[in-house]
């Protein structure tokens, strides 16, 4: 049975920020006949808004704004896993929000997010929390000289990181990422990064995306290939451990867990997102159902749709100035081309992705 009541179609999608993430999802559920109202501080002329019913600029504490907005939707779900804690808790007084406060609170901090994953018995880099320039010291002399040093929480595409290594030593590390509170992670020589995108709907039943590798430029996602050219055990792996995260969050949404690969074809959690991730994109042009569509089913009570794969997908996000080559990969046959509306392609900015399709490996 289904904790969350179905939506008909004609329902609408209170989806918090407006970046490319609740875009994609708009359309999507435009596609199954939902409606979409945006919430986000800055949601003028955003990606999201661009192509939804309604918007709402607000602030992440205007009570008021979030109780008006929670009450004119049918259901809440969001495209950033940072949105405040509270605010959900505030909007879950008037509507029903997915994924909940418990998955957002341990996506939120690294801390949390690898103690909880550990708990589980699942591996990740060694790790320790760190308070201070002498704590990240300690944490190095235990873990080892090459070691990541991250900010616990906001960073994203390698923002709010530091190696330590032979060149940079704990104290220029702390104070390169100016923070209070931070996670010594030891630096894995992985063989590959892949991930794994769930769906969990509010009968618990799961889907499965298969894992992708991903390869990153500049700390920013580059190219996603699906399916990930890796060991049968090691994809088998990944899912399991993607839907077993998933289960123990009790999620009703999508969650892409991000994995390290070791040489010895083994996974290590890196991190994860309770929400569409970027790699997977693919999933649009080369599955019966994409990760989008799958949250509009998930949040709307709706029956999880197929992940069947039609088609090999390589991805590749257009970062920055990278979108001046829409017309060549628009008359690229074959290539499928989506922009975010972005109006200034600042460098680091993604504005846009490609997707080209190859028959299906057998
Ligand atoms: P994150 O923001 O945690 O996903 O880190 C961004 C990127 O930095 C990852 O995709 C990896 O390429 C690299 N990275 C992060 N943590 C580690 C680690 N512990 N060992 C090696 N590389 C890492």
């Amino acid at each position: 049975m289904s904790r969350i009541p179905t939506l008909a179609p004609g329902a609408t999608i209170g989806m918090l920020g407006a970046g490319q993430l609740g875009r994609m999802t708009a359309l999507a559920a435009a596609q199954l006949g939902y409606k979409t109202h945006v919430y986000a501080p800055d949601a003028a002329d955003s990606p999201a808004a661009q192509v939804s019913a309604a918007a709402t600029i607000a602030g992440w504490d205007d009570l008021d704004a979030l109780e008006r907005f929670a009450r004119s939707v049918d259901a809440v779900t969001l495209e950033w896993e940072n949105v405040p804690v509270a605010t959900v808790e505030h909007l879950r007084r008037f509507a029903t929000v997915n994924p909940g406060p418990n998955v957002l609170a341990v996506a939120q901090d690294r801390v949390a997010e690898k103690s909880f994953v550990n708990g589980l018995g699942i591996g990740t880099a060694p790790w320790r929390a760190a308070h201070s320039a002498a704590e990240v010291a300690a944490a190095v002399a235990e873990i080892g000289p090459r070691c990541v040093l991250k900010s616990t929480r906001l960073g994203y595409d390698g923002k709010g990181q530091a190696r330590i290594d032979a060149a940079v030593d704990p104290t220029q590390a702390w104070d390169s990422i100016k923070t209070s509170a931070a996670i010594v992670e030891g630096f894995v020589t992985f063989a590959c990064e892949v991930s794994v995108i769930v769906a969990r709907g509010g009968d618990g039943a799961m889907v499965a995306y298969p894992a992708v590798e991903n390869r990153h430029k500049d700390g920013i996602l580059d190219v996603t290939i699906a399916p990930a050219k890796i060991a049968p055990a090691t994809l088998a792996e990944a899912e399991r451990v993607a839907r077993r995260i998933a289960e123990a969050l009790d999620l009703i949404g999508v969650l892409a867990v991000e994995l390290f690969v070791t040489p010895d074809g083994g996974v290590l959690v890196n991190e994860m997102a309770p929400r569409p991730h970027n790699s997977g994109h693919w999933t649009m042009d080369a599955c019966a159902s994409s990760q989008f569509e799958q949250l509009v089913r998930a949040v709307c009570g709706l029956p999880l749709g197929s992940v069947e794969r039609v088609a090999d997908a390589e991805m590749t996000n257009l970062i920055g100035d990278d979108v001046l080559q829409w017309p060549a990969l628009l008359a690229e046959p074959g290539a499928r081309l989506h922009l975010y509306g972005k109006a200034e392609a600042r460098p680091g900015r993604k504005m846009g992705h490609v997707t080209r399709l190859f028959p299906k490996a057998p």
